[in-house]
């Protein structure tokens, strides 16, 4: 009988140990990788998207070209101007 509750104690606080330090890397791991994600999401997240004027493609508003108002994607769109969109 004492023999057995050795082992279950055993196991348990085996089981315990092994929980605790998974615990403790993988907190380690969230917070090694926390920063770098937070920047990389909050880049993506700030940047706005604007739509080209001229065939409606989406881009990021620091590389479309601004034109009388409205926004293309490319000087060659920006030179032909604004297209009514169907
Ligand atoms: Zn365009």
């Amino acid at each position: 009988m004492g023999k057995t509750l050795f082992w279950v104690v055993a196991f348990l606080g085996g089981l315990l140990v092994t929980r605790v330090l998974a615990q403790l890397a993988a907190k380690k791991m969230y917070n090694d990788s926390l920063p770098k994600q937070a920047s990389a999401k909050q880049r993506v997240e700030t940047e706005v998207m604007v739509q080209c004027a001229h065939c409606g493609v989406h881009l990021p508003e620091s590389e479309a070209i601004t034109k009388a108002g409205a926004r293309f994607c490319s000087q060659a769109h920006a030179s032909l101007g604004a297209r009514p969109q169907r």
